[in-house]
C-alpha cells in the first residue's frame, strides 16, 4: 500500500499544544519518570495524576512502550516510548531499538482505536541520537506501521526546532 505518505504529517510545534489527535507519544525513560524535555512538557500539561501512574507502572524496557490515559492533556492516551540512548557509534541496536519504539506505539495506538497519533523525534534530545540518522530511521518505521495499521489516518512527526523539521522532512523526500 502506498497512500501511507497521504497519513503522515510534519510539523514544527509544541506536541503538547496539539488539540486534535487521540495519543501523543511520550520520549520516556526506562524508569517512566518524569524528565527534562518532551517528557517533562508532557508532565506538566498532564498534571501529577501521570507521574503517579507512571511509578506504578515502574517500568519500560528500551524499544518498548506502553500507554496511560492523558489526564489534563486534550488526547486521549499518552504512549510513553524508550529510545536508545546513542552510544558510541550506533553499533548497540540503536536503529533497530528506535524503530522498534515507533512500531510498537503504532501497534499500542491500533489496539486502542486511536486513528490518529503524534511523535517527537524520540532519542534525539538528552539522548543524543544523530537527527538524521534517526529521521531515517522513524520514517522508516512509520512506514512500515502506517501500511499495517491503515486504520491509523493521521500520524505526525511533531518536530521541536526548524533543525529537526528539516531533517525529517528530508528523510522524507528520500524514502520512495
Ligand atoms: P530523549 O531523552 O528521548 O532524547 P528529549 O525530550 O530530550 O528526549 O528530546 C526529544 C526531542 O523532543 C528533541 O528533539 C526535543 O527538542 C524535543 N522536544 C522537547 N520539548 C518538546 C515539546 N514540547 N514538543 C515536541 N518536541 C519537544
Amino acid at each position: 500500500m502506498s497512500d501511507w505518505k497521504s497519513r503522515l504529517t510534519i510539523l514544527q510545534d509544541d506536541i503538547t499544544a496539539l488539540d486534535d489527535v487521540d495519543a501523543i507519544v511520550n520520549a520516556a525513560n526506562e524508569q517512566l519518570r518524569r524528565g527534562a524535555g518532551v517528557c517533562g512538557a508532557i508532565h506538566e500539561a498532564a498534571g501529577p495524576r501521570l507521574a503517579g501512574l507512571c511509578q506504578d507502572i515502574g517500568h519500560c524496557s528500551t524499544g518498548e512502550a506502553v500507554a496511560t490515559p492523558a489526564f489534563d492533556l486534550p488526547c486521549k492516551f499518552v504512549i510513553h516510548a524508550v529510545g536508545p540512548v546513542w552510544g558510541a557509534g550506533g553499533g548497540d541496536r540503536e536503529d533497530e531499538l528506535l524503530a522498534s519504539c515507533y512500531q510498537t506505539s503504532l501497534r499500542i495506538a491500533n489496539d486502542l482505536h486511536c486513528a490518529s497519533i503524534a511523535f517527537p523525534s524520540i532519542s534525539t534530545g538528552t539522548y543524543g541520537f544523530p537527527v538524521q540518522r534517526a529521521a531515517n530511521v522513524a520514517l522508516e518505521a512509520i512506514r512500515v506501521g502506517l501500511v499495517e495499521f491503515p486504520e491509523i489516518t493521521d500520524a505526525r512527526m511533531v518536530c521541536f526546532s526548524a533543525g529537526d523539521l528539516e531533517a525529517y522532512e528530508r528523510a522524507l523526500s528520500e524514502i520512495a
